[in-house]
């Protein structure tokens, strides 16, 4: 075992963290917490401190943590066969049972499974089938995809474009020219005051119009959401959005991605937000639940209408020219069978979905009347307390008061509760695993009530 000091300075030389304020860290200004165990909704670390994790993570540890079911599978399958790839046919009984359960609890429409690592490289593969998929029906200049402002699809070159936050912009060269950004739906935060829910749908639809009718309808191949808006702010959308949204899609023959890396496989209370909102996306990119971050996996689901037009491309132009060492990796694949397995017979869709309720009433109840409150929001285990300087007219406080980094710190400081301070605004998050339970969430809500008080 590692003295403490010495695991310290080997952190501060070595480890180049991610989405970290580097020189705070280097100065000894931010905590380095080395994380040692869990189990259901809590974590600890080595200072012997029991956490309550209510992000999950980073809203990926769905169904908690230590759980052995998933740990022997892992274990069975690291112990049978670790690895073989999943090229020119190749597959193990995981991957392939794995395939056919996503598409067992996916759409009807969807047809097959692509696997990847990460949520990013599944939207990077997304683009990409998009474009071959264009290329092969004739029209080589349909290949702009509009994303939404606030939007987070990851952090690669594509899909950090994608992503409609400054941060992950910032100093990168980012975004690409192929992608543009159209309004969210953050109702919220409208401009219009005066508008009412079915106004601003109206007014994000027309927003949506007047950018396809400024780039050319010809010239777009898809439109990428997230059903409820993310790391953006957990931003459920107005009633109507999606239908609107997807009616003009379906007119100007535009794609659909949903991606479902945080809403699929329950978090919204439903397996799919695609379910929860009457979507029917041509993709549905999937990662973190898939197996409740037990082993990196994620996955492109592909729809019929689409597959139909890259076979056809194979049979014209050869293998699809598309593939990673670790797709469909043998030990995320077993994760994956093993996490879906225990989501079902736990219940935990169901959970999510009347704890989650739970949760924002009861949060709803402890802080809608406090005079920086301006909204509590969320929708099956997703919840979010935006803080105002200002109820009446939603200003926000200055940026240099870090006002929700503040109560994080402060939640975790005294109550032991983990939350995330969204990277955008004064929006605390919540999103805890599956598995939390109502006594779970009566403390997430008095230590978030206390922690308010004491920063505002
Ligand atoms: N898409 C969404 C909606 C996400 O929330 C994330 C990560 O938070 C990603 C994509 C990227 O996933 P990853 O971090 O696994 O690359």
């Amino acid at each position: 075992m590692l003295h403490n000091d010495q695991l310290d300075q080997w952190d501060r030389d070595c480890f180049f963290h991610p989405s970290t304020h580097l020189a705070e860290f280097a100065r000894g200004n931010l905590p380095q917490r080395v994380v040692t165990g869990g189990s259901g909704c809590h974590i600890e670390d080595r200072d012997g401190n029991r956490l309550l994790d209510a992000f999950a993570g980073l809203y990926c540890v769905n169904v908690g943590y230590g759980r052995p079911e998933i740990a022997e599978a892992i274990a069975d399958q690291a112990r049978e066969l670790a690895y073989y790839h999943s090229y020119v046919g190749h597959g193990t009984e995981a991957s392939i049972t794995l395939a056919k359960m996503i598409l067992d609890r996916a759409p009807d429409h969807m047809s097959k499974v692509y696997f990847g690592l990460s949520g990013s490289d599944a939207n990077e593969t997304n683009i990409k089938l998009i474009w071959y998929y264009n290329n092969i029906l004739g029209r080589p200049q349909k290949k702009k995809i509009i994303s939404r402002w606030r939007g987070y699809h990851g952090s690669g070159l594509m899909t950090g474009s994608l992503t409609g936050l400054e941060l992950f912009h910032n100093k990168f060269d980012l975004p690409l020219a192929q992608v543009v950004h159209t309004e969210a739906p953050y109702y919220f935060r409208r401009s219009d005051r005066s508008q009412s829910e079915a106004d601003f749908v109206a007014h994000c639809v027309a927003e949506l119009e007047a950018l396809i009718a400024r780039e050319g309808a010809d010239t777009i191949a898809a439109f990428i959401g997230e059903p409820v808006l993310g790391t953006g702010g957990i931003v459920p959308p107005p009633a109507g959005y999606w239908p609107a949204i997807q009616a003009v899609l379906e007119r100007h023959d535009i794609l659909l991605i949903a991606d479902e890396v945080v809403t699929g496989f329950g978090r919204l209370g439903t397996m799919f937000g695609s379910d929860h909102y009457g979507l029917r996306p041509d993709l549905i990119t999937i990662a973190k639940g898939l197996t409740s971050a037990y082993a990196p996996l994620s996955g492109s689901i592909v729809s019929d209408k689409m597959w139909q037009v890259l076979e056809r491309g194979t049979d014209e132009n050869g293998p699809i020219g598309h593939g990673w060492t670790y797709s469909a990796h043998p030990i995320g694949a077993a994760a994956g069978v093993a996490n879906l397995t225990l989501i079902d017979q736990l219940g935990l869709v169901e959970n999510a979905a009347t704890v989650g309720s739970y949760l924002k009433d009861e949060m709803r109840k402890a802080l809608g009347d406090h005079p920086n409150v301006g909204d509590v929001r969320g929708e099956g285990m997703l919840c979010a307390v935006e803080f105002v300087a200002d109820r009446d007219d939603h200003r926000l406080f200055d940026a240099s008061d870090k006002i929700g980094p503040q109560i994080a710190a402060n939640l975790l400081e005294q109550d032991s509760v983990i939350a995330r301070a969204m990277p955008q605004g004064d929006i605390l998050g919540f999103a805890p695993p599956f598995c939390l339970t109502q006594d779970e969430a009566d403390r997430v809500v008095s230590a978030t009530h206390r922690a308010v008080s004491a920063v505002l």
